[in-house]
């Protein structure tokens, strides 16, 4: 049998798993397929790395052998470690079979210092173990970095103009941290080369595990047992509640025993899904819609979502800034909906958000509640605008004062249906109440695909191609708040 190589996202993955890296390794045909919001993230790592290196200006880059040509890459490093002075990106190193590609390594006066670069806000204890990977790796072959560091990105670094590489990042010592793990990374590499050596995958149930730290991609595998309605489909069950129900061997919600603990949320969800029961609290829904004050503006916003490199000036790394919304008025009881949208120009050098804001203000008018599911966003989102552009403050704060949650009633369990599932998300609630309206089927159906289809705007020049992704954000904004004009409809009629 050939050598089975270990590298960082392997040794991580047998940390998470070891039944997932043995997969990985032998039966890679059955991992699940790469969904575009995984590719956008891989895309955006890839951005991070190489903006990283910028502060190590002058460097090396021994990344394009990697995955084709290791040994090039090996032979490379020590070449180039054999300078005085050098910055090597991707330097490679391999002992026994491990092979470990460091993203940023310098060597000064005969010193080194290696650095890993994470697309993250902050240091997680995953990159403790997997940057305490590396530097095993390294110093096993001979290398022994004075320090060793995690780059991430600074979220307090506001863009002006050319980014600012050196305040865009932060770069922390780790290796404090990273010493003390080393002995157990060295046994679990041990374990690890063990278990892929065995014929059989080694016998691991599902389990918390899978979803910690990283989304496991071979749950199409190893979940195929479960029904489609299982009891982790319900997000009203706790997840201790879910795992300790499927270690008693019960995987439906209608096979829950009676004699199960169950929080008072977990047994409206139980009691309503084996019932299949409604629960309205009339008097509740009642006294949330005579408390709404005509017109009524049904509003949602549309973002950039998970863009770690900031592309607007006044913008931080993973700031959500609003690029689209949509906005249905209702001036009376029994008035006909008016429809107003606002959807920017995808450009990278024209900031959406003034566009934005001024006609919002315009279209909210003075008085009237402002309706938005799940407040906290939209209410955020405006604050943001607030502090970065001081000369709409006043009239955001008279609009933010306006604003009524329609999630609340939902949110409290004041109507609660089997159809959601223990979720109050408008994604479950609006096909619970209005059956047939759903965002099934439809080529934007949440907010992150909607941000990726904005920048994948961004240069687009095919006018078929930007005439549908517009259309297809529009019509996704579009019936977020059709959506809450229906529930409001709905509601009234209990
Ligand atoms: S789905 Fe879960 S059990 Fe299966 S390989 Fe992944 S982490 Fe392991």
């Amino acid at each position: 049998m050939s050598t089975i190589h270990l590298s960082k996202s392997a040794f991580t993955r047998g940390l998470q798993c070891h039944k997932s890296l043995y997969l990985k390794k032998h039966h890679p045909e059955l991992e699940d397929p790469v969904s575009e919001a995984q590719q956008a993230v891989f895309s955006g790592g890839t951005r991070v790395g190489l903006l990283a290196q910028q502060l190590f200006p002058g460097g090396i880059d021994l990344g394009d052998f990697i995955p084709d040509n290791f040994q090039k890459a090996f032979s490379e490093t020590e070449l180039l470690l054999s300078k005085d002075e050098v910055v090597i990106y991707e330097a490679g190193f391999k002992t026994d079979n491990l092979l470990c590609f460091i993203d940023i390594l310098t060597k000064k006066d005969g010193r080194y210092q290696a650095y890993e670069v994470k697309g993250s806000s902050s240091v997680k204890d995953i990159y403790l173990w997997d940057t305490a990977f590396q530097y095993h790796v390294m110093t096993s072959a001979g290398i022994v970095p004075e320090d060793i560091f995690v780059i991430y990105l600074n979220t307090s670094y506001v863009k002006q103009g050319e980014l600012d590489v050196q305040q865009l990042f932060t770069i922390e010592s780790v290796k404090d941290r990273i010493l003390p793990l080393i002995p157990q990374v060295k046994e679990q590499v041990r374990l690890m080369n063990a278990m892929l050596a065995n014929v059989t995958p080694p016998a691991i149930d599902i389990g918390p595990h899978c979803s910690t730290p990283y989304g496991c991609n071979f749950t199409g595998h190893c979940w195929k047992h479960l029904p489609e309605d299982s009891l982790f489909s319900y997000k009203g069950l706790k997840s201790k509640t879910q795992w300790s129900l499927y270690q008693q061997g019960v995987y439906k919600v209608e096979d829950i025993p009676e004699t199960q603990p169950l929080n008072r949320q977990e047994q409206l969800v139980v009691y309503t899904q084996k019932n299949q029961t409604t629960h309205i609290n009339r008097e509740a829904i009642r006294i949330f819609l005579s408390n709404l004050n005509y017109p009524l503006y049904f509003l949602d916003f549309e973002t950039l979502f998970m863009v770690s490199i900031p592309i607007y000036d006044n913008s931080s790394p993973f700031q959500q800034i609003p690029f689209q919304y949509s906005l249905h008025i209702k001036n009376e009881p029994h008035a006909e909906v008016v429809h107003k949208q606002f959807l920017a120009q995808a450009d990278p050098y024209v900031d959406p958000r003034e566009a934005f804001i001024r006609q919002l203000i315009d279209e909210l008018g003075t008085t009237g509640d402002i309706l938005v599911y799940n407040a906290t966003f939209e209410k955020g989102r405006l604050k943001e605008i607030q502090r970065q552009m001081p000369q709409f403050a006043t009239a955001i704060d008279s609009i933010l004062r306006r604003v009524v949650d329609l999630m609340k009633p939902f949110q409290s369990r004041q109507y609660y249906t089997p159809e959601m599932k223990g979720s109050f998300s408008i994604k479950k609630v609006l096909p619970a109440l209005v059956p047939g309206l759903s965002y099934e089927g439809m080529d934007i159906a949440d907010g992150g695909a909607a941000s990726q289809a904005f920048m994948s705007l961004f240069g687009e020049t095919d006018a078929q191609t930007i005439t549908k992704t517009r259309n297809d954000l529009l019509k996704y904004c579009g019936l977020d708040t059709w959506a809450m004009v229906e529930i409001v409809r709905k509601l009234n009629t209990i």
